[in-house]
């Protein structure tokens, strides 16, 4: 579990060497910043910061957690989003839940066929200073396809309509704070009723080198409840979560290979006109090769 972060310096005391640490009892990743704070509000759920570094940019933390950086946010961005709506080839209907900084739904909107995303997104002030700080991450925001609620996706979801989406996105934080329900059973119980027959659930599937046990929990519920060749897991690297190994999580609910294609020559058309960064399909197959040290906690 992450901890709280070194007593906050005073960011007028120092010009240069001013560092932010996310950690937790064992291990910890550093990012200098410049020393300028352009937001630093406490919310009724967290407290919400945006700082600048000089190698990755401008920077959005949620109490002491880096969340996302504008240099490095496509490597989760893209592969929390495209290899589901490649595998599926057909998505209409979709559900965000959480995601304020608007990376996850700026890639989905990015696929003509999407009729509606709805984000339910808890904390508002997240989504504020993403807009006003991180504008080219929070750049989906007015699509008209895209319906946006300020409020619990845990209540959200135990009340939508059952079989109403095709892609279910849990783009939370790590289990802590308003985030601790998106690992329950119960959440996932009410994902699954609230997907189709053919719908794909992704979760942000935490670290299984930082954090083993929460990785290895959400597998064994999602495998509970989806079935037990039916939660594939992918692996992806991002240089600004610590140890830079992180994971995404699936509930497949129909018969969906994740480690194919709908179709795959346009899949490699949309890389190309969309210019990805991160997501390609070898990418996206490769994704899904587990080291078997990962394999073993999966067990
Ligand atoms: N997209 C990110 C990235 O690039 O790594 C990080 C995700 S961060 C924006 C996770 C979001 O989930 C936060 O904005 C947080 O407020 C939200 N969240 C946490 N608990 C939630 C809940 N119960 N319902 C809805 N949103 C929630």
């Amino acid at each position: 579990m992450r901890q709280k972060a070194d007593e906050w310096v005073n960011p007028g005391m120092y010009t240069r060497n001013v560092w932010f640490t996310d950690k937790d009892e064992n291990q910890a990743l550093s990012l200098k910043y410049t020393g300028e704070v352009f937001h630093d509000v406490q919310s009724p759920f967290q407290r919400v910061r945006i700082l600048e570094s000089p190698k990755y940019g401008k920077l959005l933390t949620l109490d002491d957690m880096f969340m996302t950086t504008e240099n490095d946010e496509f490597h989760y961005h893209e592969m929390i989003s495209h290899p589901a709506m490649m595998a599926h080839g057909n998505v209409k209907n979709v559900l965000v839940i959480g995601g304020g900084d608007g990376g996850t739904v700026r890639e989905i909107l990015k696929h003509e066929g999407v009729e509606k995303v709805t984000m339910v997104e808890i904390d508002g002030e997240v989504i504020e200073a993403c807009k006003k700080h991180l504008p080219s991450i929070a750049a989906a925001f007015d699509d008209p396809r895209l319906e946006l609620i300020v409020g619990d996706g845990i209540e959200y979801v135990k009340q939508a309509a059952a079989g109403a989406y095709d892609l279910l996105v849990v783009d939370g934080s790590d289990p802590v704070g308003p985030a601790e329900g998106l690992f329950s059973v119960e959440f996932y119980q009410n994902c699954y009723n609230a997907l189709n027959e053919n719908g794909i659930l992704i979760a942000q599937g935490e670290s299984p080198k930082f954090n083993e046990n929460a990785f290895a929990e959400l597998n064994a519920t999602l495998r509970g409840l989806f079935g037990e060749d039916k939660a594939p897991v992918s692996l992806f690297y991002v240089p600004t979560y610590p140890t830079g190994m992180w994971s995404f999580q699936y509930g497949i609910k129909g018969n969906i290979n994740m480690k194919s294609f709908a179709d795959q020559a346009a899949a490699d058309a949309f890389v190309d006109a969309k210019g990805l960064r991160y997501y390609n399909t070898e990418l996206h197959t490769a994704s899904f090769a587990l080291p078997n040290f990962v394999k073993d906690l999966l067990k």
